[in-house]
């Protein structure tokens, strides 16, 4: 077999579509694959939020766009889709990032309206998305799909049984994926975050974070953003052509440490 000399690391011009894109992850996200030479869709629930990290992204030069897209609505998935397409007749590459945490015990009287709102958010939200881009996806070269989903998808925290449900469902979900999809040449690869310095958890005491750390990450710290986007990065390099149903720890090593 002769040598493969041609893998590029370059996404330069490809369209990336980033869910949850005003915030944290996704945020830095959009702009690593800007700087990257990604034409960056940035969609999230809040227009003024979208606009303030297209305008960021724009202002260094790099080429962003901004779309309204609440992954938990039908209709808002379609419409925003349609918009996208208009405008940019192909996707390459599908970050299903959006997200949110919400603590509830198995007893609490709120339980299930707390179940339903997270997988429509976390799980089938990431659904709406693929089926929405799929078509789009299958007319491009280098097709990639990465769907976050967390540490609580391979273990489990107390109070969290309806957000460890449904980040184990994006595991199963991308490993199914990648074997259906794998004749049409689309990876699906999974990114499961450790504790990360976002929004989602800046409630978090600061001393509360760093005994947690202490005690549980073998690097000692929280994570930051910037350093997920760049895992991501790396499931949707022209390159990664053979990586698929991949499912990667960015945590520090939570994951790995038994005591
Ligand atoms: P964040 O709160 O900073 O960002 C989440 C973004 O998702 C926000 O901009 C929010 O508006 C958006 N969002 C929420 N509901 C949405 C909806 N219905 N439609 C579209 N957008 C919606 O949090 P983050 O930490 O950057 O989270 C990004 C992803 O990483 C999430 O899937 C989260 O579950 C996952 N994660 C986070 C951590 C962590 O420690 N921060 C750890 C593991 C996994």
């Amino acid at each position: 077999m002769s040598r493969l000399t041609k893998l590029s690391r370059s996404i330069k011009g490809h369209i990336v579509l980033i869910t949850g894109a005003a915030s944290g992850m996704g945020k830095a996200t959009a702009q690593l694959f800007s700087d990257e030479g990604a034409i960056t869709i940035v969609t999230d629930l809040d227009k003024k939020a979208v606009n303030d990290v297209v305008q960021e992204i724009n202002s260094n030069g790099n080429k962003a766009d901004g779309f309204v897209l609440d992954v938990s609505d039908e209709r808002s998935v379609s419409s925003a889709l349609s918009e996208i397409l208009e405008k940019y007749t192909n996707l390459d590459i599908l970050i299903n990032n959006a997200g949110i945490a919400i603590s509830t015990s198995i007893d609490s009287d709120d339980y299930e309206i707390f179940w339903d709102k997270t997988h429509d958010v976390l799980l089938k939200g990431q659904v709406r998305l693929i089926r929405a881009c799929l078509p789009s996806l299958k007319k491009s070269t280098f097709p990639r799909i990465v769907n976050i989903s967390s540490t609580e998808g391979l273990g489990a925290s107390p109070k969290h049984s309806p957000y460890t449900s449904a980040k184990h469902g994006v595991i199963g979900l991308t490993r199914s994926l990648a074997v259906e999809l794998g004749s049409l040449g689309i990876t699906v690869n999974c990114i499961c975050p450790g504790p990360i310095n976002t929004a989602m958890t800046e409630k978090i005491p600061q001393k509360d974070k760093e005994i947690y750390s202490k005690r549980r990450v073998p690097l000692k710290r929280y994570g930051e953003p910037e350093e997920v986007a760049h895992a991501t990065l790396n499931f949707c390099l022209p390159s990664s052509s053979f990586i698929t149903g991949s499912v990667l720890q960015v945590d520090g090593g939570l994951t790995v440490k038994r005591a």
